[in-house]
């Protein structure tokens, strides 16, 4: 999610993760179901998208945000991450049925902004499905460091009442909840270069990064990564101040030298929609130089939705689609690669998805 950069409600967050600017994804584009109000297309094309048939085996969504949502469906807090752009949400139950009519077993639901945090670790208490992790997003940091400088992208930074706490009030909020047992990583924490604009923002979120890689670390916990052209920067700090035993590269955006990167120092590669994008050949041919032990795959829905969807929200129940483009660039038997995904969610989060 992107936290602190709204361009209006159920976008604004989204942005972020999205539209990697990798392998000429356009930049800002990435994102679903934002963006997309002032076009004419008709409403019917912009609700969640169809079910595809099942995929042969289990896998796990290794990142997205779950809508944290009343009773009555409506959300709890208008700006939540979760809450996809030109469609209602869909409820906890629901997206639990679809996506294991399809084959997704387990989703790990990331809360990375205050107002979330808690009510994602009681999401992963309620529903064997569902495990958590929490951190404050990079952009957040940035915003809780009363930093407003944006990138030039466009979007206006815009504070919110929990943006009052401290980035140390804030990371505090994170560890009261993160050695809870259904957290099963701590992230997203990294870098976004592409939303803050250098100079404080870049000081307020290398610290928050470093900051949580040290909890990871003494939680002995998955750390999740958002690098968003900061490749180089992300894996500096990681080789200086040493990675969390498991460490995955949350919607995978670098290039060949990154991907070399994290089969040298057995870095995960999560695997999300863009990898779909026509244009994204230079994400694909980096994706196939990882080794296949350390690749895993996500949604981060409600954005990201994989082609030929883009432009509608995103969620765990359209994975099939990345996971079956997966399998193409890889070459690789779709029923083995899924065997082989879910064993190795398994070895990063645990098998949060068998409690219960
Ligand atoms: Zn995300």
């Amino acid at each position: 999610m992107s936290a602190g950069v709204r361009a209006g409600k159920g976008t604004g967050s989204g942005n972020q993760d999205t539209g990697r600017s990798n392998g000429g994804t356009g930049s800002g584009t990435g994102r679903t179901g934002t963006g997309n109000g002032t076009t004419s297309k008709a409403k019917k094309d912009r609700g969640f998208p169809p079910a595809e048939s099942p995929l042969p085996g289990a896998v796990v969504d290794n990142h997205t945000h779950l809508p944290l949502l009343a009773p009555d469906g409506s959300p709890l807090d208008p700006d939540d991450p979760g809450i996809p752009g030109g469609a209602d949400p869909i409820d906890t139950d629901t997206q639990i049925a679809r996506a294991g009519e399809v084959g997704v077993v387990g989703m790990l639901s990331v809360a990375c902004d205050v107002p979330s945090l808690a009510g994602t670790v009681r999401l992963a208490h309620e529903h064997a499905e569902i495990g958590a992790a929490v951190a404050i997003h990079p952009n957040e940091a940035a915003l809780h460091a009363k930093v407003l400088d944006v990138a030039p992208d466009g979007l206006d930074a815009d504070l919110r009442e929990h943006h009052d706490l401290s980035p140390a009030e804030a990371l505090e909020r994170v560890a009261q909840l993160a050695s809870d047992d259904r957290v099963v990583a701590i992230g997203e924490t990294g870098l976004d270069f592409f939303r803050t604009a250098a100079g404080r923002g870049h000081d307020a979120q290398v610290a928050s990064f470093r900051d949580h890689l040290a909890l990871a670390r003494e939680l002995g916990k998955a750390v999740q990564i958002h690098d968003r052209d900061s490749h180089d920067e992300v894996t500096d700090i990681l080789l200086r101040d040493g990675a969390p035993e498991r460490t995955v590269f949350h919607c995978f955006s670098g290039g060949e030298k990154l991907a070399r990167a994290c089969a040298t120092h057995g870095w995960y590669v999560s695997v999300a929609g863009p990898v779909t994008f026509t244009k994204n050949d230079a994400l694909r041919d980096a994706i196939a130089l990882v080794p296949e032990e350390l690749l895993l795959v996500e949604t981060d829905s409600p954005y990201l939705t994989p082609a030929p969807m883009r432009g509608r929200p995103n969620a765990s129940y359209v994975m099939t689609r990345t996971v079956r483009a997966l399998a193409e660039i890889r070459g690789t038997d779709l029923e083995r690669l899924c065997e082989r995904l879910t064993a190795t969610s398994g070895e990063v989060y645990g098998a949060f998805w068998r409690a219960a």
